[in-house]
């Protein structure tokens, strides 16, 4: 599953461009839930990464475009058992990223927004990037590990861990990258484990196909 013949990390690639559409929202969470099945995951993984990607999906829609028809650019890529998954919008970005990645913290209240879509994105990922600049745009980068046994046995498996641990960020020195281990992250994965939300809607209002 993750080697090739000559046993180097397995590494594959995918590129989706479409219109900043609210429509379009369901089939960029159903695509990149494709995209990552050949990592076999389980049902709740494909479902963490289908909420974080409606989530920077609706954010450039929102947020990044104010609902103009433009392109979001999704890029995915598996390394090893890494999967990678890129948002970007060219809209009007975000002036300090550092705030308006605080629980709660939204420009939209007025329309209903609860400000949590980044802390969705880092509770459900095990990792979150965020480029922006004004009138620039904005990338999410996320990253999560999807462990499953493989087939060549543990020092093979091991190999890849070491690889992907490598490979698993891509720079970006202005970006505002957050692990897990945060207070407030580790707020959310309570949230998480614990039924989702404190309303235990999100199964509800973010998983729907
Ligand atoms: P919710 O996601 O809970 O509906 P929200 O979208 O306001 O509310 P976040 O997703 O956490 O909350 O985003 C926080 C804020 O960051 C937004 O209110 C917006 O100001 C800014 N933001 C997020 N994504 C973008 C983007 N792609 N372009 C411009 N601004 C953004
Ligand atoms: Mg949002």
């Amino acid at each position: 599953m993750f080697n090739d013949s000559e046993g180097e990390i397995m590494q594959n690639n995918m590129k989706l461009e479409f219109d900043s559409r609210s429509c379009n929202e369901g089939f960029a969470r159903v695509a990149v839930a494709a995209f990552m099945t050949q990592l076999n995951p389980t049902l709740e993984e494909v479902a963490d990464v289908k909420t974080a990607v409606s989530e920077a999906v609706t954010n450039a829609i929102i947020h990044g475009y104010e609902g103009r028809t433009e392109t979001i650019v999704i890029r995915c890529r598996i390394e090893g058992e890494v999967l990678t998954v890129e948002v970007e919008d060219k809209g009007k970005g975000i002036a300090d990223v550092k705030l308006a990645m605080e629980p709660l913290f939204t420009t939209k209240a007025e329309c209903d927004r609860a400000g949590m879509g980044f802390s969705f994105m880092e509770a459900f990922m095990d990792s979150l990037e965020v480029h922006s600049a004004p009138g620039q745009g904005t990338l999410v980068r996320m990253t999560k590990r999807i462990l499953r046994p493989t087939a060549d046995g543990p020092s093979g498996y091991q190999r890849q861990k070491t690889e992907a641990d490598r490979h698993s960020t891509w720079g970006g020195s202005e970006a505002l990258s957050r692990e897990k281990g945060s207070e407030k992250t580790e707020e959310m994965i309570r949230m998480k484990e614990g039924g989702r939300t404190k309303e235990g809607k999100i199964e509800e209002i973010y998983r729907k196909e």
